[in-house]
Protein backbone atom coordinates (compact mmCIF):
# COMPACT_ATOMS: atom_id res chain seq x y z
CA UNK A 1 0.00 0.00 0.00
CA UNK A 2 1.36 3.63 -1.07
CA UNK A 3 0.64 6.18 1.56
CA UNK A 4 1.88 9.80 1.16
CA UNK A 5 2.74 12.19 3.57
CA UNK A 6 2.69 15.70 3.38
CA UNK A 7 4.10 18.47 5.12
CA UNK A 8 4.67 22.12 4.88
CA UNK A 9 8.27 24.26 6.15
CA UNK A 10 9.01 27.55 5.70
CA UNK A 11 12.79 27.86 4.91
CA UNK A 12 13.72 31.22 6.79
CA UNK A 13 16.37 32.59 4.44
CA UNK A 14 13.35 31.77 1.28
CA UNK A 15 10.45 32.99 2.99
CA UNK A 16 8.71 30.35 0.97
CA UNK A 17 6.96 27.11 1.65
CA UNK A 18 8.18 24.23 -0.05
CA UNK A 19 6.39 20.90 0.20
CA UNK A 20 7.73 17.45 0.94
CA UNK A 21 6.34 14.45 0.17
CA UNK A 22 6.91 11.30 1.44
CA UNK A 23 5.35 7.92 -0.31
CA UNK A 24 5.96 4.81 2.23
CA UNK A 25 5.79 1.28 0.59
CA UNK A 26 4.64 -1.05 3.51
CA UNK A 27 4.84 -4.05 1.47
CA UNK A 28 8.53 -4.40 0.25
CA UNK A 29 11.47 -3.52 1.88
CA UNK A 30 12.93 -0.27 0.45
CA UNK A 31 15.83 1.81 0.29
CA UNK A 32 15.26 5.03 1.17
CA UNK A 33 16.79 8.54 1.49
CA UNK A 34 16.35 12.20 2.65
CA UNK A 35 16.66 13.92 -0.86
CA UNK A 36 16.50 17.66 -1.68
CA UNK A 37 15.34 18.31 -5.08
CA UNK A 38 16.60 21.77 -6.18
CA UNK A 39 15.73 23.45 -9.92
CA UNK A 40 11.92 21.58 -9.52
CA UNK A 41 9.22 22.72 -12.09
CA UNK A 42 5.58 21.54 -12.07
CA UNK A 43 6.93 18.46 -14.29
CA UNK A 44 9.24 17.51 -12.26
CA UNK A 45 7.83 17.42 -9.27
CA UNK A 46 4.75 15.30 -10.84
CA UNK A 47 6.74 12.65 -12.87
CA UNK A 48 9.03 12.77 -9.09
CA UNK A 49 6.31 12.10 -7.04
CA UNK A 50 4.57 9.50 -9.31
CA UNK A 51 7.68 7.01 -9.60
CA UNK A 52 8.50 7.35 -5.93
CA UNK A 53 6.00 5.28 -5.10
CA UNK A 54 8.10 2.49 -6.21
CA UNK A 55 11.69 4.23 -3.94
CA UNK A 56 9.72 6.08 -0.73
CA UNK A 57 12.42 8.46 -0.55
CA UNK A 58 11.54 11.40 1.67
CA UNK A 59 11.91 14.44 -1.44
CA UNK A 60 11.68 17.70 -0.70
CA UNK A 61 11.29 20.04 -3.66
CA UNK A 62 12.82 23.46 -3.87
CA UNK A 63 11.96 26.01 -6.86
CA UNK A 64 15.65 28.02 -6.57
CA UNK A 65 18.65 26.42 -8.45
CA UNK A 66 21.19 25.45 -6.17
CA UNK A 67 23.86 27.96 -5.48
CA UNK A 68 26.08 29.03 -2.88
CA UNK A 69 23.18 31.55 -2.18
CA UNK A 70 20.64 28.27 -1.97
CA UNK A 71 23.25 26.02 -0.84
CA UNK A 72 21.74 26.05 3.13
CA UNK A 73 18.33 24.54 1.90
CA UNK A 74 20.23 21.32 1.57
CA UNK A 75 21.44 20.91 4.74
CA UNK A 76 21.23 17.78 6.20
CA UNK A 77 20.19 16.05 2.88
CA UNK A 78 22.33 13.18 2.21
CA UNK A 79 21.15 13.30 -1.33
CA UNK A 80 20.93 15.87 -3.38
CA UNK A 81 19.05 15.78 -7.00
CA UNK A 82 19.80 19.02 -9.40
CA UNK A 83 19.70 19.56 -12.77
CA UNK A 84 21.47 21.40 -15.50
CA UNK A 85 21.61 24.76 -14.55
CA UNK A 86 22.17 23.99 -11.32
CA UNK A 87 25.74 25.92 -9.90
CA UNK A 88 26.99 22.76 -8.67
CA UNK A 89 30.82 24.77 -8.07
CA UNK A 90 33.70 24.01 -5.54
CA UNK A 91 32.20 25.82 -3.01
CA UNK A 92 28.83 24.45 -3.13
CA UNK A 93 30.22 21.05 -2.60
CA UNK A 94 32.33 22.11 -0.12
CA UNK A 95 28.73 23.38 2.02
CA UNK A 96 27.19 19.78 1.17
CA UNK A 97 29.77 18.00 2.43
CA UNK A 98 30.25 19.67 5.37
CA UNK A 99 26.82 19.72 6.37
CA UNK A 100 26.21 16.12 5.18
CA UNK A 101 25.86 15.01 1.66
CA UNK A 102 26.90 11.69 0.22
CA UNK A 103 25.38 12.15 -3.06
CA UNK A 104 24.77 14.41 -6.08
CA UNK A 105 22.60 13.18 -8.51
CA UNK A 106 21.62 15.16 -11.69
CA UNK A 107 18.27 14.50 -13.66
CA UNK A 108 20.43 15.08 -17.10
CA UNK A 109 23.00 13.20 -19.02
CA UNK A 110 25.45 15.95 -19.26
CA UNK A 111 27.31 16.40 -16.23
CA UNK A 112 29.53 20.02 -16.53
CA UNK A 113 27.87 21.80 -14.13
CA UNK A 114 29.10 19.74 -11.38
CA UNK A 115 32.57 20.17 -9.93
CA UNK A 116 33.96 16.41 -10.02
CA UNK A 117 36.80 17.25 -8.45
CA UNK A 118 35.88 19.17 -5.62
CA UNK A 119 33.20 16.22 -4.87
CA UNK A 120 35.88 13.52 -5.18
CA UNK A 121 37.79 15.36 -2.80
CA UNK A 122 35.05 15.58 -0.24
CA UNK A 123 33.49 11.95 -1.13
CA UNK A 124 30.79 12.37 -2.27
CA UNK A 125 29.53 10.27 -5.12
CA UNK A 126 27.90 11.60 -8.22
CA UNK A 127 25.58 10.06 -10.72
CA UNK A 128 23.55 10.88 -13.77
CA UNK A 129 21.19 9.36 -16.36
CA UNK A 130 22.83 8.54 -19.10
CA UNK A 131 20.36 8.11 -21.37
CA UNK A 132 16.45 8.75 -21.00
CA UNK A 133 15.64 9.04 -24.43
CA UNK A 134 17.66 9.71 -27.01
CA UNK A 135 14.83 10.20 -29.53
CA UNK A 136 13.44 12.86 -27.61
CA UNK A 137 16.28 15.18 -28.43
CA UNK A 138 16.64 13.47 -31.93
CA UNK A 139 12.91 14.39 -32.66
CA UNK A 140 13.42 18.10 -31.29
CA UNK A 141 16.06 18.37 -33.71
CA UNK A 142 14.34 17.28 -36.59
CA UNK A 143 11.57 19.57 -35.53
CA UNK A 144 14.19 22.29 -34.96
CA UNK A 145 15.52 21.75 -38.95
CA UNK A 146 12.23 21.31 -40.30
CA UNK A 147 11.26 24.48 -38.21
CA UNK A 148 13.42 26.91 -39.73
CA UNK A 149 13.84 24.88 -43.26
CA UNK A 150 10.25 25.25 -43.78
CA UNK A 151 9.48 28.30 -41.61
CA UNK A 152 6.60 27.37 -40.07
CA UNK A 153 7.60 29.57 -36.94
CA UNK A 154 6.27 32.68 -38.86
CA UNK A 155 3.45 30.94 -40.84
CA UNK A 156 1.78 30.45 -37.24
CA UNK A 157 2.05 33.70 -36.60
CA UNK A 158 1.26 35.23 -39.98
CA UNK A 159 -1.86 33.01 -40.07
CA UNK A 160 -3.06 34.04 -35.90
CA UNK A 161 -3.36 37.49 -37.50
CA UNK A 162 -5.02 36.49 -40.41
CA UNK A 163 -2.82 37.09 -42.90
CA UNK A 164 -2.92 34.32 -45.28
CA UNK A 165 0.05 35.52 -47.51
CA UNK A 166 2.89 32.46 -48.19
CA UNK A 167 5.21 35.13 -50.09
CA UNK A 168 8.21 35.09 -48.17
CA UNK A 169 7.88 31.11 -46.71
CA UNK A 170 9.67 29.21 -49.39
CA UNK A 171 11.37 26.84 -47.92
CA UNK A 172 14.30 23.77 -48.64
CA UNK A 173 13.77 20.04 -49.25
CA UNK A 174 15.86 17.93 -46.95
CA UNK A 175 16.81 15.08 -49.85
CA UNK A 176 18.98 17.08 -51.66
CA UNK A 177 21.28 18.34 -48.67
CA UNK A 178 23.98 17.12 -46.96
CA UNK A 179 23.81 17.00 -43.40
CA UNK A 180 26.12 16.53 -41.28
CA UNK A 181 26.24 14.73 -37.62
CA UNK A 182 28.93 15.81 -35.46
CA UNK A 183 29.07 12.93 -32.76
CA UNK A 184 27.51 9.89 -33.29
CA UNK A 185 26.68 8.69 -29.98
CA UNK A 186 23.33 8.07 -28.66
CA UNK A 187 21.88 11.20 -29.85
CA UNK A 188 23.52 11.34 -32.75
CA UNK A 189 23.07 7.45 -33.76
CA UNK A 190 18.83 8.18 -33.43
CA UNK A 191 19.22 11.42 -35.72
CA UNK A 192 20.90 9.52 -38.44
CA UNK A 193 18.26 6.75 -38.14
CA UNK A 194 15.74 9.39 -38.41
CA UNK A 195 17.10 11.69 -41.03
CA UNK A 196 17.30 8.51 -43.43
CA UNK A 197 13.65 9.01 -43.89
CA UNK A 198 14.21 11.73 -45.54
CA UNK A 199 16.40 11.00 -47.96
CA UNK A 200 19.24 13.33 -47.63
CA UNK A 201 23.09 12.60 -47.80
CA UNK A 202 24.03 12.18 -44.44
CA UNK A 203 27.83 12.64 -42.90
CA UNK A 204 29.31 11.57 -39.84
CA UNK A 205 32.25 12.38 -37.71
CA UNK A 206 33.10 11.15 -34.40
CA UNK A 207 36.34 10.70 -32.63
CA UNK A 208 35.26 6.65 -32.03
CA UNK A 209 33.32 5.67 -35.30
CA UNK A 210 30.33 2.73 -34.37
CA UNK A 211 28.61 0.43 -36.60
CA UNK A 212 25.39 1.37 -35.93
CA UNK A 213 25.80 5.11 -37.71
CA UNK A 214 27.59 3.66 -40.46
CA UNK A 215 24.28 1.74 -41.49
CA UNK A 216 23.19 4.92 -42.77
CA UNK A 217 25.98 7.64 -42.95
CA UNK A 218 29.37 7.69 -44.40
CA UNK A 219 32.14 9.14 -41.63
CA UNK A 220 34.30 11.33 -43.37
CA UNK A 221 37.61 13.49 -42.05
CA UNK A 222 37.45 16.90 -40.34
CA UNK A 223 37.91 19.16 -43.72
CA UNK A 224 35.28 16.95 -45.79
CA UNK A 225 32.84 17.38 -42.77
CA UNK A 226 32.81 21.14 -42.75
CA UNK A 227 32.98 21.23 -46.46
CA UNK A 228 30.58 19.30 -47.71
CA UNK A 229 27.89 19.83 -45.00
CA UNK A 230 24.64 21.72 -45.64
CA UNK A 231 23.14 21.26 -42.21
CA UNK A 232 25.85 20.72 -39.17
CA UNK A 233 23.98 19.47 -35.96
CA UNK A 234 26.31 18.46 -33.31
CA UNK A 235 25.79 15.78 -30.60
CA UNK A 236 28.71 15.57 -28.80
CA UNK A 237 29.56 16.84 -24.82
CA UNK A 238 30.96 19.93 -23.94
CA UNK A 239 34.83 19.40 -23.32
CA UNK A 240 37.92 20.91 -23.05
CA UNK A 241 38.25 19.97 -26.48
CA UNK A 242 34.77 20.78 -27.97
CA UNK A 243 34.35 24.27 -26.31
CA UNK A 244 33.56 27.01 -28.84
CA UNK A 245 34.54 24.33 -31.70
CA UNK A 246 32.76 26.62 -33.97
CA UNK A 247 34.54 29.31 -33.91
CA UNK A 248 36.60 32.78 -35.67
CA UNK A 249 39.30 29.69 -36.84
CA UNK A 250 36.69 26.65 -38.26
CA UNK A 251 33.48 28.56 -39.28
CA UNK A 252 35.19 30.09 -42.50
CA UNK A 253 36.09 26.41 -43.36
CA UNK A 254 32.34 25.79 -43.80
CA UNK A 255 29.61 26.15 -46.78
CA UNK A 256 28.57 29.45 -47.05
CA UNK A 257 24.96 29.63 -45.79
CA UNK A 258 24.94 26.21 -43.57
CA UNK A 259 22.51 25.78 -40.90
CA UNK A 260 23.91 24.97 -37.89
CA UNK A 261 22.00 22.89 -35.25
CA UNK A 262 22.88 22.81 -31.12
CA UNK A 263 21.08 20.57 -29.44
CA UNK A 264 23.89 19.59 -27.11
CA UNK A 265 25.98 22.08 -24.91
CA UNK A 266 25.56 25.97 -25.41
CA UNK A 267 29.22 26.49 -24.99
CA UNK A 268 30.18 24.39 -28.21
CA UNK A 269 29.67 27.76 -30.12
CA UNK A 270 31.43 30.79 -29.77
CA UNK A 271 28.02 32.85 -29.60
CA UNK A 272 29.52 36.41 -30.49
CA UNK A 273 31.20 34.70 -33.69
CA UNK A 274 27.64 33.14 -34.27
CA UNK A 275 26.16 37.10 -34.76
CA UNK A 276 29.22 37.78 -36.64
CA UNK A 277 28.92 35.12 -39.23
CA UNK A 278 24.82 35.57 -39.40
CA UNK A 279 25.78 39.15 -39.98
CA UNK A 280 28.18 38.31 -43.05
CA UNK A 281 25.11 35.55 -44.14
CA UNK A 282 28.28 32.63 -43.96
CA UNK A 283 25.88 31.19 -41.52
CA UNK A 284 21.95 30.62 -43.08
CA UNK A 285 20.11 29.52 -40.42
CA UNK A 286 20.94 28.59 -36.54
CA UNK A 287 18.73 26.72 -34.38
CA UNK A 288 19.73 26.97 -30.91
CA UNK A 289 18.29 24.98 -27.43
CA UNK A 290 21.34 25.59 -25.42
CA UNK A 291 23.39 29.22 -25.07
CA UNK A 292 26.54 29.40 -23.51
CA UNK A 293 24.93 31.91 -20.40
CA UNK A 294 21.66 29.97 -20.22
CA UNK A 295 22.00 29.50 -16.49
CA UNK A 296 20.90 33.20 -16.20
CA UNK A 297 17.83 32.93 -18.43
CA UNK A 298 16.60 29.84 -19.03
CA UNK A 299 13.40 28.26 -17.11
CA UNK A 300 12.76 31.48 -15.88
CA UNK A 301 9.66 33.42 -17.57
CA UNK A 302 11.97 36.86 -17.65
CA UNK A 303 9.39 38.46 -20.35
CA UNK A 304 8.12 41.66 -18.41
CA UNK A 305 11.44 42.41 -17.99
CA UNK A 306 14.29 44.15 -19.42
CA UNK A 307 16.50 41.77 -21.43
CA UNK A 308 20.22 42.40 -19.95
CA UNK A 309 21.77 40.18 -22.38
CA UNK A 310 22.87 41.97 -25.51
CA UNK A 311 23.81 38.90 -27.15
CA UNK A 312 20.68 36.62 -26.49
CA UNK A 313 18.86 39.87 -27.50
CA UNK A 314 20.67 40.42 -30.77
CA UNK A 315 20.74 36.65 -31.59
CA UNK A 316 16.38 36.95 -31.55
CA UNK A 317 16.55 39.71 -34.27
CA UNK A 318 17.48 37.41 -36.54
CA UNK A 319 14.57 36.47 -38.37
CA UNK A 320 16.54 32.93 -39.50
CA UNK A 321 17.57 31.83 -36.08
CA UNK A 322 15.13 30.19 -33.58
CA UNK A 323 16.06 29.63 -29.89
CA UNK A 324 14.85 27.35 -27.59
CA UNK A 325 15.27 26.75 -24.04
CA UNK A 326 16.55 23.67 -23.35
CA UNK A 327 13.76 21.67 -24.14
CA UNK A 328 14.76 19.26 -26.57
CA UNK A 329 14.61 16.29 -23.65
CA UNK A 330 11.19 17.65 -22.44
CA UNK A 331 8.83 14.30 -23.73
CA UNK A 332 6.76 11.82 -21.46
CA UNK A 333 9.19 9.29 -22.39
CA UNK A 334 12.23 11.32 -20.98
CA UNK A 335 10.40 12.28 -17.94
CA UNK A 336 9.48 8.89 -17.07
CA UNK A 337 12.94 7.34 -17.48
CA UNK A 338 14.65 11.01 -16.02
CA UNK A 339 12.53 10.29 -12.54
CA UNK A 340 12.67 6.52 -12.83
CA UNK A 341 16.66 6.33 -13.21
CA UNK A 342 17.53 9.11 -10.83
CA UNK A 343 15.61 8.09 -7.94
CA UNK A 344 16.45 4.05 -8.74
CA UNK A 345 20.75 5.93 -8.54
CA UNK A 346 19.63 6.93 -4.65
CA UNK A 347 17.91 3.77 -4.09
CA UNK A 348 21.33 1.68 -5.09
CA UNK A 349 23.60 4.02 -3.34
CA UNK A 350 21.86 3.61 0.40
CA UNK A 351 21.76 0.01 -0.75
CA UNK A 352 24.88 -0.61 -1.42
CA UNK A 353 26.90 2.48 -1.25
CA UNK A 354 27.78 2.55 -4.94
CA UNK A 355 25.88 3.40 -7.95
CA UNK A 356 26.09 2.55 -11.50
CA UNK A 357 25.40 5.66 -13.35
CA UNK A 358 28.38 7.03 -11.14
CA UNK A 359 30.77 10.42 -12.92
CA UNK A 360 33.74 9.93 -12.56
CA UNK A 361 36.12 12.45 -13.02
P1 LIG B 1 27.09 10.22 -25.97
O1 LIG B 1 28.16 10.21 -24.94
O2 LIG B 1 26.27 9.00 -26.17
O3 LIG B 1 27.75 10.59 -27.39
C1 LIG B 1 28.66 11.64 -27.56
C2 LIG B 1 29.53 11.32 -28.76
O4 LIG B 1 30.41 12.43 -28.95
C3 LIG B 1 30.42 10.07 -28.56
O5 LIG B 1 30.25 9.18 -29.65
C4 LIG B 1 31.83 10.65 -28.50
O6 LIG B 1 32.82 9.77 -29.07
C5 LIG B 1 31.67 11.92 -29.33
N1 LIG B 1 32.72 12.90 -29.05
C6 LIG B 1 33.17 13.32 -27.86
N2 LIG B 1 34.14 14.22 -28.01
C7 LIG B 1 34.32 14.35 -29.35
C8 LIG B 1 35.21 15.13 -30.14
N3 LIG B 1 36.11 15.95 -29.59
N4 LIG B 1 35.12 15.03 -31.49
C9 LIG B 1 34.23 14.18 -32.05
N5 LIG B 1 33.38 13.42 -31.36
C10 LIG B 1 33.42 13.51 -30.03
O7 LIG B 1 26.19 11.49 -25.64
P2 LIG B 1 24.66 11.71 -26.04
O8 LIG B 1 23.78 11.07 -25.02
O9 LIG B 1 24.48 11.37 -27.47
O10 LIG B 1 24.52 13.30 -25.80
C11 LIG B 1 25.08 14.24 -26.70
C12 LIG B 1 24.89 15.64 -26.13
O11 LIG B 1 23.51 15.96 -26.00
C13 LIG B 1 25.50 15.87 -24.72
O12 LIG B 1 26.19 17.10 -24.73
C14 LIG B 1 24.30 16.02 -23.83
O13 LIG B 1 24.57 16.82 -22.72
C15 LIG B 1 23.31 16.67 -24.77
N6 LIG B 1 21.91 16.54 -24.36
C16 LIG B 1 21.08 17.61 -24.55
C17 LIG B 1 19.73 17.51 -24.16
C18 LIG B 1 18.76 18.65 -24.36
O14 LIG B 1 17.67 18.65 -23.77
N7 LIG B 1 19.06 19.64 -25.19
C19 LIG B 1 19.25 16.32 -23.59
C20 LIG B 1 20.14 15.24 -23.45
C21 LIG B 1 21.47 15.36 -23.84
Amino acid sequence: MIESVQGTTLHPSWGRAEITTRAVDHASEVYSMKIAVFSTKSYDRHSLELHNASFSHELTFFEPRLSPETVALARGFPGVCIFVNDACNATVIEDLARHGTKIIATRSAGYNQIHLAAAKQHGILVARVPAYSPNAVSEFTLALILTLGRKTHKAYNRTREFNFEIAGLEGFELRDKTVGVFGTGKIGQMVIRNLSGFGCRILAYDKYPNEEAKKYAIYVDGPTFARESDIITLHCPLTPETHHILNEETLPYLKDGVFIVNTSRGALLDTAKMIKFLKSGKIGYLAIDVYEEEADYFYSDLSDKVPTNDELARLLTFPNVLVTSHMAFLTDHALRNIAETNLGNFAEFERTGQCAHQVRE
